[in-house]
């Protein structure tokens, strides 16, 4: 094991050699917690494979309320594996998810949400390890990136990419076999890194899923161990791709409410809002309880800045109602990230 202090906000660990054993399930401890606890910080831990030509990039924990990938990546190296390329893990946010209780801190409190901070300017603290993870993304030159997440609220698992070709899909195929790709830019990590390689950010579901961690588990495992990714290139993958969904969100961050109405909330949604993400959501499906001028507290704009609210739902007996179905992502049951962020996407179906 090797350290390296780069002047970087992103410390670099290579773990190679089989004389490492005993170092490596020191770094490693016995649970993921322990683990992070070791690395102290942001990390880029590098293994190397049996072919050293090429590198897979994994980067997961840009937020440290998403345990999968982090959970993943030390039951891999437990393991003990050797990756079929060099293997790159970047755990990112380690100081967020090792404030206690653990998982529970998506940034450290007064700080930026990291994968909103992959555009310039670089300039804060969050802003410099984008710019780091980047850094090395472009340095490493790597066939491919995964950048792993969990959702917010329960929900099966998908990919998200801003390109849709067969390698972003064959891509997304070791994971899942449902595609978003969207136009939306919002300083996410795959925006810039795509500039150098196919990039993909798998959402394995909600964070306290089983099925999460065995999507990731099992992704990685596929990610690491397929000799070539995108061999089959004539190959028709099973995914199901979708296009630019829409995000549904309060305007000037007005609150949003789950399962007891609060007098300032414009929207009370279900305390189970997260049911919403499995299947379609219907036109007689009540979305939430709406406040008298809560309806107009509600944005809906297309990527091109278009709001289209008025077209895809209307308030009926004080209720927000869908016009159409509509197959909804990401759907949050947390009142924080729907308040600052967004309720849900959707995509008219
Ligand atoms: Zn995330």
């Amino acid at each position: 094991m090797s350290i390296e202090q780069a002047p970087s906000q992103l410390r670099r660990i290579a773990l190679s050699g089989s004389d490492q054993q005993a170092q490596r399930e020191k770094l490693l401890g016995n649970s993921a917690e322990q683990f992070l606890n070791n690395l102290g910080g942001a990390t880029a831990i590098f293994l190397e494979g049996e072919n050293t030509e090429t590198t897979r990039v994994l980067c997961t924990l840009l937020h440290g309320n998403e345990p999968s990938g982090a959970r993943a990546v030390y039951d891999y190296l437990h393991s003990g594996q050797r990756p079929c390329t060099n293997a790159v893990f970047i755990l990112a946010s380690v100081d967020a998810a090792t404030t206690q209780p653990y998982f529970s801190n998506r940034m450290l409190s007064g700080k930026r949400d990291l994968n909103r901070c992959f555009k310039p300017p670089f300039e804060d603290e969050q802003g410099q390890l984008a710019k780091d993870i980047l850094g090395l993304i472009n340095e490493l030159q790597p066939e491919c990136v995964v950048d792993m997440h969990n959702t917010s609220g329960s929900g099966p698992a998908f990919g998200v990419a801003i390109k849709e070709d067969t390698l972003h899909i064959a891509l997304t195929s070791l994971f899942t076999n449902d595609l978003i790709v969207t136009d939306l830019r919002l300083g996410a990590l795959m925006e810039l890194s795509e500039q150098d390689v196919p990039t993909v950010t798998i959402e394995c579901g909600g964070p306290n899923d089983r099925s999460s961690e065995i999507i990731a588990q099992e992704g990685l495992q596929r990610l690491l161990s397929a000799t070539s990714i995108f061999e089959d290139t004539g190959e028709s993958y099973p995914v199901k791709i979708y296009h630019n969904p829409i995000r549904l969100e309060t305007i000037g961050d007005a609150e949003v409410a789950y399962g007891k109405m609060t007098s300032g909330a414009v929207i009370t949604l279900p305390e189970q809002a997260e049911k919403f993400n499995y299947g379609t959501l219907t036109q007689d499906e009540c979305i939430g309880n709406l406040s008298a001028s809560g309806f107009i507290s509600l944005s809906a704009k297309d990527h091109n800045g278009k709001e289209r609210l008025a077209e895809f739902f209307e308030e009926r007996d004080g209720g927000l109602y869908p016009k159409h179905p509509l197959k909804v992502f990401m759907v949050t049951n947390n009142p924080f990230i729907a308040r600052t962020d967004c309720l849900f996407y959707f995509i008219g179906e």
